[in-house]
């Protein structure tokens, strides 16, 4: 496109020195304005492609992606079908796309939601390594792409059972990121394969990603040198990105680190306000691959209030914060593949949470799951919940809840689980330099 005016201002260049100078500088913005523009339109076209993904994951159409759901079969032949238009090869058994695995009826998760058993599929792809050192071996790039279905006993909002939860940021976000990876990783040369796997049954408690570290495709569990989960990533807020399971290897802070701050985006760095933290554990399908011992990241956007509720939807995508999430794991994706140094495996045993007891018993806060030491910090309370109505804030941190200290999520949940809906608790919190006591009564998880 040739920039208006450029004749006449051509013609002033030829009557004085000055306007060269202003001719050069005006030409090298519009040479800077031209690239801008592609990269930004570039940009925008990516979210647009990851947006029609989520719109697609997360339509009524696909019934909340739940188990054992033709809804949930779309949406991974749809997963199928995008990593093949990306020029990856098929990773599953025989060929296939699908690796394919039975829950039996008495699956905890599946007992724990009324389902009866069943067969779903995880799907798998693969992008050959180049370097013949290492090509032997897999970085595996996952996302859940199953949700609660219409809701029930995994959701947060039992008035809605029976309305189909779609699970826009839960996680249609994370399986679009994972597309999209792989639609920009087709074209380049890793030193390792990348095998890039959707996961099924990952609400019912990871069993698609248990089932894939037992039966891993297309290289044996040995083979794999770090895991990389997207799950919800799709509502990125004032440039804060978690990335959980940093300590899982020693080597993962720097490298996440020094990719936020000089990789790509232009070498500008990603700029993140990243928030790397904690060991391989937590509720998502990066805790299968840390269980056999492989290093792991899980980036997330953060909880929100419409974690597990049918309101997570589409319209409340940030889909270009997607886009950014997906350059930065890329990179990472290839830093990982291209790495000829081992990464020092860090192993700390499973936490202890008490199953025995589990009661319904709730606060009505979200917790800012990037972690603060010492306590349970708030990115904010549900409104009208029993932390609201005490008088709690999001930035509270929690350090108290009735006679138990409070110092991580574990101990809250041990905390609410020695409790029942309707007690009485003082919550003990530090607002800024203040420490403070509210009385809270708790209320049922879910209302
Ligand atoms: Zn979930």
């Amino acid at each position: 496109m040739a920039p208006p005016g450029t004749a006449g201002v051509r013609d002033n260049y030829r009557g004085s020195p000055g306007a060269h100078r202003y001719v050069a500088m005006l030409a090298t913005s519009l040479l800077l304005a031209a690239v801008a523009f592609t990269a930004q339109d570039t940009g925008s076209i990516a979210a647009a492609r990851v947006l029609e993904d989520v719109k697609y994951l997360a339509a009524d159409e696909r019934e909340g992606r739940g188990f054992g759901t033709p809804g949930l079969a779309d949406a991974g032949a749809y997963v199928a079908e995008a990593f093949r238009t990306a020029g990856l090869e098929p990773g599953g058994p025989d060929g296939s796309w699908f690796q394919e695995f039975t829950v039996s009826a008495d699956a905890p998760g599946l007992a724990h939601a009324g389902l009866s058993g069943g067969t779903t599929r995880n799907v798998v792809a693969v992008l050959r390594g180049r370097d013949p050192a290492l090509r032997g071996q897999v970085v595996v790039v996952g996302a859940h792409y199953d949700h609660l279905g219409r809701g029930g006993a995994n959701a947060l909002d039992p008035d809605s059972t029976g309305s189909v939860h779609n699970g826009a940021d839960d996680n249609a976000s994370g399986t679009a990121a994972l597309l999209e990876i792989a639609r920009r990783l087709a074209a380049r040369e890793p030193g390792r394969s990348i095998v890039f796997v959707a996961f099924s049954g990952e609400e019912l408690g990871v069993l698609g990603s248990s089932y894939y570290t037992q039966n891993p495709v297309p290289a044996p569990v040995d083979s794999i040198y770090a895991m990389v989960n997207l799950d919800m990533v799709g509502r990125l807020r004032d440039d804060k990105l978690l990335a959980l399971g940093v300590e899982s290897a020693a080597e993962l802070r720097g490298l996440l680190d020094s990719l936020n701050a000089t990789g790509a985006a232009s070498n500008g760095g990603h700029r993140f306000d990243l928030r790397a933290s904690g060991d391989g554990w937590g509720p998502s399908d990066h805790a299968s691959f840390y269980a056999v011992h492989k290093p792991v990241i899980h980036f997330f956007t953060d909880l929100h209030e419409d974690y597990h509720r049918a309101t997570d939807d589409w319209d409340r995508i940030n889909a270009p914060g997607i886009v950014r999430v997906v350059d930065y794991a890329a990179d990472l994706a290839m830093a990982l593949a291209n790495r000829t140094a081992p990464l020092t495996f860090v192993d700390v045993p499973r936490p202890q949470v008490s199953t025995s007891g589990r009661s319904s018993a709730s606060l009505g806060t979200i917790p800012d799951m990037s972690g603060t030491p010492g306590g349970v910090r708030l990115s904010g309370v549900r409104a009208g919940g029993p932390a609201a109505v005490a008088g709690l804030q999001a930035g509270d941190i929690i350090i108290g809840l009735g006679d138990h200290t409070i110092a991580n999520l574990y101990h809250m949940t041990d905390a609410l689980n020695a409790h029942q809906p309707g007690d009485t608790v003082v919550v003990r919190v530090l607002r800024g330099d203040q420490e403070l006591e509210f009385t809270a009564v708790l209320g049922r998880r879910g209302s």
